[in-house]
């Protein structure tokens, strides 16, 4: 999981710091041919991914490792 250092990372959708308290998500390191790759290891704020269509999609990839990791 990527390492989000509150009040420093950066959100790389808006540039804006990834603050304590604030919905924020955090991407697995991932292949070079992973379509999400743009987001690997990296920490977002969920409403920024929200407003993009990939990142709908990430949300919903990242989802899914979740729900195999648990099985
Ligand atoms: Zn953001």
């Amino acid at each position: 999981m990527a390492i989000i250092f509150l009040n420093q990372s950066e959100c790389t959708i808006c540039n804006q710091t990834l603050n304590e308290g604030q919905d924020i998500v955090g991407f697995p390191a991932m292949f070079k041919d992973n379509k999400f790759y743009i987001f690997n290891d990296s920490g977002f704020h969920r409403a920024c991914l929200e407003k993009s269509l990939l990142g709908r999609e990430a949300l919903k990839y990242l989802k899914e490792l979740d729900l195999s990791k648990n099985n």
